[in-house]
């Protein structure tokens, strides 16, 4: 018989989140410039009034535990209010991507069955073909003022926001229930297949928001002024709804304007001092900063995570605006933290060159994430920082399935998930992506890294894209092909990108072929199809050797 401990047993519920930051950070600035333009100005004290006053007019509503409550809205307070007021009653939470393509909008709503559809203005028309097809949905909300509503507005049950929340008594409770009740919904865009939905529990979403704000990860303090550039839909706005009213810090939220002016001015009004997003944006943001003369003058550090970040961009933050930059590594199922890339003692001491070096790998595991990579074998490779192998996870904020069973057990018999990337890991514990499982070479059993000579291949001066594929081939099962579209107006001869590859890999990691074309198919989130390529050049080499 287990001896239990006398400990007090409360629910680890996202409300404890935002009553924490309302008690002990009220007066902690939330700051969001509105799909209008103006700038708005809360707090966290307020954020958790106007979240009750939504919990209470959802009930009012008929929203009750489990339903699902869709959002197709941008990063602003009001889209944050629902964070808490979705999932504070026990509903679930389902933040909706706006840039998906109008069918995939239309599956994944349908596939939630989601109840309610609160939505941004500008996506009204949208919304008004989504109500011919989505039975489900019985209630709309508009993140707006009654007055704000189009006169030629056709929804049935269309409520305005502001107006619910006026409605209300303002005597809400926040409710205790079970801590693996589900809180929000996230599907995952995939570049093949229907999208999947990944949903968190309360339990792994505060476990997540503690683990981000352990020590050596994001570092946040209540003194840090921080800028969440991720879509408040994209992994759930990189968790930054709940991991900063923990830590205290005021928080910062660019609307639906994620371009780099609109962003600059925002770093320099309100002093930020950390900010997260893609490379995209921070690439587009140093354009900007170069063109104009702007600086960043507040801005201390960036977490940049979602696709790998290069040496050059690390480089020019770091010595061009002495901004550091922390990559991240996560996705979806992991909600999202895996890895962060910051120091170790035994990092922090190496000369600058390693130093750097190391740093601008994935990173490191912190506390609450568990990883193995294994090789093609089947068995666990060494970590040397050489042998790759496919990565797989564990722990309380990784995903065990998806909503309502899609794409069967994902598991291994360990309860291991596979992240579809592959990676290595080195004696300091920092893990290196090299490839996606799908995506990687295997040529007479043995892998060779896309990604490695994409990299490579996009250092060409002339070559705008690059993609390697397999190819089939009779002897070695699969070959490497790259696939390269040149800058516009130049010409790539296939010995011009091979020579930029020559000396700087294996041998047998050649390519057996170029191939020049116009474009590339692309994912509606801006993800080359590799899928696709794939498809098209599977027999490239057969046919053109005969
Ligand atoms: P998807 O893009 O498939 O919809 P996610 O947004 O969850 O799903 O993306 C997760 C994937 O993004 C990871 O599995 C990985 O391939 C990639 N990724 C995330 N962070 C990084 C990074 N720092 N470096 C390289 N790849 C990354």
């Amino acid at each position: 018989m287990t001896l239990h401990g006398l400990m007090q047993d409360e629910p680890l519920l996202i409300s404890s989140l935002i009553r924490h930051a309302a008690e002990q950070h009220g007066d902690r600035e939330v700051v969001a410039r509105t799909c209008e333009g103006p700038v708005h100005h809360s707090s966290w004290a307020e954020v958790e009034r106007r979240g009750s006053r939504l919990a209470e007019a959802l009930r009012a509503l008929g929203v009750g535990e489990g339903d699902r409550v869709a959002t197709l809205a941008w990063n602003t307070h009001r889209h944050l209010e629902c964070f808490y007021g979705v999932s504070g009653i026990g509903a679930v939470l389902h933040t909706v991507n706006p840039r998906l393509f109008e069918e995939q909008i239309e599956y994944i709503v349908r596939h939630a069955e989601d109840r309610v559809l609160v939505f941004d203005l500008e996506f009204l028309p949208l919304v008004e073909k989504l109500a011919t097809k989505c039975p489900d949905v019985q209630h709309f909300v508009l993140l707006a003022e009654g007055k704000d509503i189009p006169a030629d507005a056709t929804l049935a049950n269309l409520h305005a926001y502001e107006d619910l929340l006026t409605a209300q008594t303002g005597q809400f409770v926040w409710p205790d229930f079970d801590e693996r009740a589900a809180s929000s919904l996230c599907y995952t865009s995939g570049t093949t297949g229907n999208p999947k939905g990944v949903l968190y529990s309360h339990r792994s979403t505060v476990l997540h928001a503690l683990g981000a704000n352990q020590p050596g990860v994001f570092g946040l303090k209540p003194t840090d002024c921080v800028m969440g550039m991720a879509p408040l839909y994209h992994a759930n706005g990189w968790a930054m709804p709940y991991v900063l009213p923990l830590a205290g810090a005021k928080y910062v939220l660019p609307g639906s304007q994620i371009e780099p002016a609109a962003c600059q001015e925002l770093i320099e009004d309100e002093r930020v001092t950390a900010a997260f997003a893609v490379p995209t944006v921070w690439t587009m943001m140093l354009g900007y900063l170069a063109q104009t003369g702007k600086k960043l003058e507040t801005l201390e550090r960036t977490f940049i995570g979602g696709t790998a970040v290069s040496q050059a961009l690390r480089d020019a933050y770091r010595d061009d605006h002495g901004v550091e930059v922390v990559h991240l590594w996560g996705m979806t199922e992991t909600s999202p933290l895996g890895t962060i890339g910051t120091p170790t003692a035994r990092v922090a001491e190496l000369p600058k060159e390693a130093r750097d070096e190391q740093l601008l790998k994935q990173g490191r595991i912190p506390f609450g994430v568990k990883m193995k990579i294994v090789g093609g074998d089947g068995e666990e490779v060494k970590r040397d920082g050489e042998d790759f192998g496919a990565m797989w996870v564990k722990g309380p904020w990784i995903a065990s399935g998806y909503f309502k069973g899609e794409g069967g057990d994902v598991l291994d018999p360990d309860g291991w998930f596979p992240t579809g990337d592959v990676g290595t890991f080195d004696e300091f514990g920092y893990m290196k992506i090299t490839d996606r499982t799908k995506d990687v070479i295997k040529s007479g059993g043995e892998w060779i890294s896309s990604i490695d000579l994409e990299n490579l291949a996009s250092a060409h001066p002339k070559v705008q894209l690059a993609a390697a594929v397999a190819a089939y081939h009779p002897k070695w099962d699969e070959r490497p092909i790259l696939v390269v579209v040149p800058v516009p107006g130049e010409t790539v001869a296939k010995e011009d990108v091979l020579g930029t590859l020559e000396g700087k890999i294996a041998k047998w990691w050649m390519p057996d072929d170029v191939v020049v074309l116009d474009e590339l198919p692309m994912t509606a989130t801006g993800k080359i199809r590799k899928a696709t390529l794939r498809e098209q050049l599977w027999n490239h080499l057969v046919e053109s050797a005969s």
